[in-house]
């Protein structure tokens, strides 16, 4: 059976994802850093807890531990993310930007995303099929962002842009570095989930179908592929 662990699975396109990949006959920890709202979603889904913090060394070290001691895993799901937003829930701009801002944020979207994979990676390359997803963003496209006629152009935020192009990076470079991994960033769309306070256009529904699609690539699927539900995307 497969084995799968999904980061920030509480809620959100990270719960629809759990949600579907049950069904698709995984064995799911649903990662929470709160215990209780983990364990809520966990009993919803049928799947196991795994109580994780992706800011947090200590709190990602023993998860590992627990799910090496559990028999391993085969299918990292990194989806726990933050957009940072200011007061009134708006989008920090260009002019309020500080380095502080990108910090908080890089700290769970940019180091959280290697602070997981290199504490699950011995774990991952014991598997026969080893399979990592990097919940990314249109907004990471340097190309869509340059281009007028892209709906994310106008985004007026740094941080939160500037955190998913980071994880593109990370993750062309885990791609080529193991090729025996299949590495790749996936964009949901716009998702009316807790992030954006609900003003997203589509449903999680909707949105977790690359993530699931792309957690299920075979051991000759695609890889260091930067992809949404129609398609490649311009880096
Ligand atoms: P969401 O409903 O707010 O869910 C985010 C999840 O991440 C929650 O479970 C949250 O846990 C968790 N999380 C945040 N910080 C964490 C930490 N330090 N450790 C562990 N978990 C943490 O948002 P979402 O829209 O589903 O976002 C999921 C992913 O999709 C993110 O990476 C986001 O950037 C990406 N994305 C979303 C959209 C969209 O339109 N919604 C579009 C493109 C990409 P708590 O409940 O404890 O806060």
């Amino acid at each position: 059976m497969t084995t799968t662990l999904i980061t920030g699975a509480n809620k959100g396109l990270g719960f629809e994802t759990a949600r579907r990949l049950v069904a698709a006959g995984h064995s799911v920890y649903v990662g929470s850093r709160d215990p209780g709202r983990g364990r809520r979603a966990a009993e919803e889904l049928g799947a196991r807890l795994l109580v994780l913090d992706v800011t947090d060394d200590a709190s990602v070290a023993a998860a590992a531990r627990t799910v090496e001691a559990d028999g391993g895993l085969d299918v990292l799901v990194n989806n726990a993310g933050v957009e940072g937003r200011g007061e009134a829930n708006g989008i920090v701009g260009a002019a309020d930007t500080t380095a502080d801002t990108l910090r908080d944020l890089f700290e769970t979207n940019v180091f959280g995303v290697v602070r997981v994979t290199h504490a699950f990676l011995p774990l991952l390359r014991r598997s026969t099929a080893p399979v990592v997803v990097n919940v990314s963003s249109g907004l990471a496209s340097l190309g869509g962002m340059s281009d007028p006629a892209s709906p994310g152009h106008f985004y007026p935020g740094i941080a939160y842009p500037a955190s998913k192009t980071a994880v593109n990076m990370i993750t062309v470079q885990y791609a080529k570095a193991f090729p025996e991994l299949r590495v790749n960033a996936v964009e949901p769309g716009f998702t009316a989930t807790d992030l954006n306070g609900n003003t997203g256009v589509q449903s999680v529904q909707q949105g977790a179908e690359i993530i699931v699609r792309m957690a299920r690539v075979g051991r000759d699927g695609p890889t260091g592929r930067y992809v949404d539900a129609q398609g490649s995307l311009p880096w």
